[in-house]
């Protein structure tokens, strides 16, 4: 398979690679999508009538499609669901793939709606290089990653995670007026597929896209409906949605709106994207306290100076630094956040305290994790993954 180059030069962005230094203003023109403004965060404030989520005022979802549109629909009294996705290649989730959870669960919260939860077990077993792997094992990570999601908070009762291999029945009609609306010449356009991949990944993205129309949903939002639907990922996952939102129209379905994340990045780096394919540079929500101190201290990518002396003397650099950008992302208090970039920069912090600092915020975090988790039964798999009336 190609990559498809976003950027010839200096970047690949797709949903199985990324690469290179990512601008992110330069993948909002490349991809067509539209910045987050201050304008649409104040609507998100009125209407949801709390502060906005962290990861709001500081930009992590930063770019987005038709996003005021289902806004507005809200405003008038029309509700959306969310749809959102994993493809379970790990056992347990990493702090990366919790981002768009996280972000998953707040908007559940605020706007009282109901959400949609995608487990591409016949994704990963397709594109899968490690051919070890049989689809029951993917099957098998799905069923563990619904309990790494479901502790992140969703409300069971407007909740339907459901997995691929189980599901794909209902959403078959649909599947196939995709696969129909779009040839095969732009299928590999969109996704670089090249004559070595299999013809499975060719009609994936149709069951990607499926899920962003609701009467894929009949047991779940009634058999005649066309609720708007919003997206939270990351912006790695925009390339099916711009195929979904191409075809749309022509099966006579709103188009679903989307609201993208810039990437978690790797602890080797801060451009980068943490990935469950390398191991040793994620951070997973099952690691101990003691494997994530030895992850950041080893690993964590430092900003700051060679040596004591020059850290003192010219500081350290916030923008590469891997220890501040996580805390970007998990310290929640701005005014300490603030704290830090300016005695980090200066000098007055060192690389040991951030890399502390940042083990402080995390361990409770994931003890949390790891504590909720643990009460997940798989009696509540079983009931979440129902197909049943969700409450709106
Ligand atoms: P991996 O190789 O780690 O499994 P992936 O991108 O295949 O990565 P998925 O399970 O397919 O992981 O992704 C689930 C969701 O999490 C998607 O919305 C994806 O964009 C998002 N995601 C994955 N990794 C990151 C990351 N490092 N930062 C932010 N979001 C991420
Ligand atoms: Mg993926």
């Amino acid at each position: 398979m190609n990559d498809f180059p976003v950027d010839q030069v200096d970047s690949v962005v797709t949903p199985w690679n990324v690469s290179g230094v990512v601008d992110y203003d330069k993948l909002i023109e490349q991809f067509g999508s539209q910045k987050i403004d201050p304008q649409l965060l104040k609507k998100f404030e009125s209407l949801t009538g709390r502060p906005l989520h962290p990861f709001l005022r500081r930009g992590i979802f930063f770019s987005h499609r038709d996003l005021q549109e289902i806004l507005q629909l809200y405003e008038n009294g029309t509700k959306f669901y969310l749809y959102t996705g994993r493809g379970p290649s790990s056992d347990a989730l990493h702090l990366g793939h919790m981002i768009p959870f996280l972000f998953t669960q707040y908007l559940q919260e605020a706007f009282q709606v109901p959400c949609v939860i995608q487990l591409t077990d016949d994704e990963k077993f397709l594109f899968s290089k490690d051919n070890s792997k049989k689809l029951e094992d993917y099957q098998r990570l799905g069923w563990e990653n619904a309990k790494d999601i479901l502790a992140v908070g969703l409300d069971c009762e407007r909740t339907f995670i459901f997995r691929d291999t189980d599901y794909i029945g209902t959403m078959y009609p649909n599947i196939l007026k995709i696969q129909k609306a779009v040839t095969y010449n732009q299928a590999r356009a969109i996704f670089g597929f090249d004559d070595s991949d299999n013809i499975g990944k060719h009609g994936f993205p149709a069951v990607q896209a499926a899920p962003s129309f609701s009467s894929s949903f009949p047991q779940l939002f009634g058999p005649q409906n066309n609720l708007p639907c919003l997206i939270p990922c990351a912006i790695d996952q925009d390339p099916y949605f711009r195929m979904t939102r191409d075809v749309a129209p022509k099966l006579g379905y709103r188009k679903p709106a989307l609201i993208h994340s810039k990437f978690f990045p790797a602890l080797q780096g801060e451009n980068t994207k943490m990935s469950a394919s390398m191991a040793h540079t994620a951070i997973y929500v099952s690691d101990s306290a003691k494997q994530l101190k030895t992850k950041v201290n080893k690993y964590a990518f430092s900003g700051g100076g060679a040596t004591i002396e020059e850290h003192k003397k010219y500081g350290g650099n916030c923008d590469i630094d891997v220890a501040y950008k996580y805390l970007s992302f998990f310290l929640e208090d701005d005014e300490q956040l603030e704290k830090i970039r300016q005695e980090y920069s200066s000098g007055k912090m060192l690389t040991g305290e951030i890399k502390a600092k940042l083990i402080q915020v995390l361990q409770p975090f994931l003890e949390q994790h790891q504590q909720r988790r643990s009460q997940v039964t798989d009696e509540m798999i079983r009931k979440v993954m129902t197909p049943r009336k969700l409450s709106f």
